[in-house]
């Protein structure tokens, strides 16, 4: 109703500050509720394999229904859970309701890769692998089916927690991609000192792509350098055809986008992964088929 519109559009002038202030601070007291109510839940956006177009992982996208203010974007408030210590405690629960679902889609014989975005702040504790660790073994996760997601910055340090952190998982087989790259500072230097497997580049290159000669250069640029270093190269926010078929032409491995699917909730996403044939010997013991 009115009242109710009138303080949405007041955002948008400059006394807004002290509305969206405000509003950052109730989304932050009302996160640990909204945990304990179920109001948050994950959804899965599939990655493709440029070539055969087939589905080869899906990435875990948190969601937050509010109760009173409704849908509110990941991109509004992670930001603000990663000053407090709530950032903790929502990647222990988006680690382990998205572990619980890959442990469930694995009963049913479908593997389903996930890659999993994860903040600088979690990473910089010393107990993070180990936590993780514990979380992969106690569900007989194989590492290999997991991915982290990071996002470059001052964080990566060559001595820093987080940098010793990545180099424990990655020994330990679980694969590290590099987010939204080309969005900041980005630069290959710092790289050298982690065990990156995967480059993932930003929307806001990939937007372009296929109607800027300069931007597709751009592109063509980091994902050339990317591969002679050895990085496998994932498009995201791919939304139309020209683009994937620029990125095709290009060599990319793996194309992420609305073109292809959006997120979705666990239920639609799997029917994409068919389950894996399984082989009923006389004694009537089902074994899994290899590969
Ligand atoms: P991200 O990791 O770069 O994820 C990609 C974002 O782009 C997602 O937005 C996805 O829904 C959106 N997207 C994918 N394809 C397209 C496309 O073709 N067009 C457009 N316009 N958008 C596309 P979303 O889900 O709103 O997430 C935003 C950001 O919030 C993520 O960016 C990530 O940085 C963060 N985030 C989301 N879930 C988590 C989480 O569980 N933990 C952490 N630490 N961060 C998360
Ligand atoms: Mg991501
Ligand atoms: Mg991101
Ligand atoms: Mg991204």
């Amino acid at each position: 109703h009115g009242a109710f519109d009138a303080r949405q559009s007041f955002r948008w002038y400059s006394e807004g500050r002290d509305a969206q202030i405000h509003r950052g601070y109730q989304l932050a007291s009302d996160a640990k509720q909204g945990l304990l109510d179920g109001d948050f839940h994950l959804e899965y956006q599939p990655r493709f394999g440029a070539k055969g177009l087939k589905p080869v992982s899906v990435e875990v996208l948190i969601r937050w229904t509010h109760p009173t203010l409704g849908a509110i974007s990941p991109r509004e408030f992670i930001p603000i859970f990663e000053r407090t210590a709530l950032m903790d405690l929502v990647t222990d629960w988006v680690l382990d309701t998205a572990l619980d679902q890959l442990q469930a889609w694995l009963a049913q014989r479908r593997q389903i890769p996930l890659s999993i975005n994860i903040s600088s702040g979690f990473l910089s504790s010393v107990g993070a692998w180990s936590t993780i660790a514990e979380k992969l073994s106690s569900r007989a996760i194989p590492f290999s089916m997991i991915e982290f997601e990071i996002t470059e910055g001052e964080w990566l340090s060559p001595k820093s927690t987080a940098v010793g952190q990545i180099a424990a998982m990655a020994g330990a087989g679980v694969r590290i991609s590099i987010d939204d790259f080309g969005s900041g500072y980005s630069n290959f230097s710092y790289l050298s000192d982690l065990p990156v497997h995967t480059i993932k580049l930003d929307k806001s290159l990939i937007d372009c792509v296929a109607t800027d000669p300069r931007s597709r250069a751009k592109v063509s640029a980091i994902h050339h350098l990317a591969h002679e270093l050895g990085y496998l190269t994932v498009a995201e926010g791919v939304e139309r055809q020209e683009q994937l078929d620029v990125l095709k032409g290009l060599g990319f491995d793996q194309i992420q986008g609305y073109l292809l699917a959006a997120p979705a909730p666990a239920l639609k996403v799997a029917e994409l992964f068919e389950p894996l044939a399984e082989h009923v010997s006389p004694a009537g013991h089902a074994q899994t088929q290899s590969e």
